[in-house]
């Protein structure tokens, strides 16, 4: 298992003929750089409830679907910390294992299937004792989560950047975000009408008068799902920015904040952070050769 590479972080600006024409600058936040499987906001969203597991000696315990990096991130982290992890898995056990849930039982994770109605309940498997765990919602939702997000803003200079950009799953990134910076701060969601997000999002903020906006156009057919139009437009990115997103969360990111500069919702003169938060192990399941990178 490689280290989890902290220092190996970087703001790289971007090749962005659209920024050009704004007026304005596009940069990426490199979080996907810690790991090439441990997606860079996970990680950061994992850190106080690994705090609170080893400081009480409890498992962790949490919940996600056959592709999810959240599961993946939690198994690695678990491992490289000596924490007995166990993670609820959405449906039946299939005969073959997604690459995500292969790779979280290699580093140790113990899988437990659940039917669709108890996972939607997050029912916690009987002969499981809930008190010897640190139980994290799906996906790291929860205060918990938005406190290690916050930590994000640390790798971010203040008073260099006017706006920042997220993908948007639960929110807990984006609260996180909003809660640490003073930056005007936008989430694009990549699932389709998903509109209970700002109230998720709102209930995580320290300052309930500070505003979460959140896009819903640029989630190309909803969650997992993706188009011609989407992956072209990751390659040619990467083309531009030798900076390789995923399709569930990071090229509908890319796309959209290109999008945004197109059609001037920056005011020109903007300098504008997207960041990247990792993820890259999910284009495992695109055929091969669909993307360049
Ligand atoms: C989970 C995830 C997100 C969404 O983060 P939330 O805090 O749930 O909104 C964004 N990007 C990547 C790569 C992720 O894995």
């Amino acid at each position: 298992m490689r280290p989890l590479s902290f220092d190996a972080i970087t703001i790289d600006s971007v090749n962005s003929p659209a920024a050009v024409e704004n007026n304005s600058s596009l940069a990426v936040l490199r979080l996907d750089k810690i790991h090439p499987a441990v997606s860079g906001n996970k990680i950061f969203k994992l850190h106080y409830y690994l705090q609170e597991a080893l400081a009480t000696k409890k498992g962790i315990l949490t919940f996600g679907g056959a592709y999810s990096n959240h599961i993946i991130a939690t198994a690695t982290a678990c491992q490289q910390n000596n924490i007995k992890a166990v993670g609820i898995i959405r449906g039946e056990r299939p005969a073959q294992l997604s690459h995500t849930l292969q790779q979280a039982e290699k580093l140790g994770m113990q899988l437990l299937f659940s039917s669709r109605e108890d996972y939607r309940q997050q029912k916690i498997p009987a002969g499981i004792d809930p008190n010897d765990y640190v139980v994290i919602p799906e996906g790291g939702y929860g205060i918990t989560g938005a406190e290690g997000a916050a930590d994000i803003s640390h790798y971010i200079p203040a008073g260099r950047f006017t706006h920042l950009l997220c993908a948007v799953g639960t929110g807990t990134t984006l609260a996180g975000l909003l809660n640490s910076t003073n930056v005007a701060v936008t989430g694009i969601s990549v699932l389709k009408g998903n509109m209970g997000l700002e109230t998720m999002t709102r209930s995580l903020l320290a300052d309930k008068n500070k505003a979460a906006t959140i896009l819903h156009d640029y989630h190309f057919g909803g969650y997992a799902k993706h188009t011609g139009e989407l992956i072209g437009f990751m390659n040619e990115f990467y083309k531009r920015s030798s900076i390789p997103s995923d399709f569930v969360y990071t090229g509908k990111l890319f796309y959209a904040v290109e999008d945004l500069l197109k059609k001037d919702f920056f005011p020109p003169g903007s300098s504008v952070l997207a960041i990247h938060s990792g993820g890259l192990q999910g284009n495992l399941s695109l055929d091969k050769g669909t993307l360049i990178f």
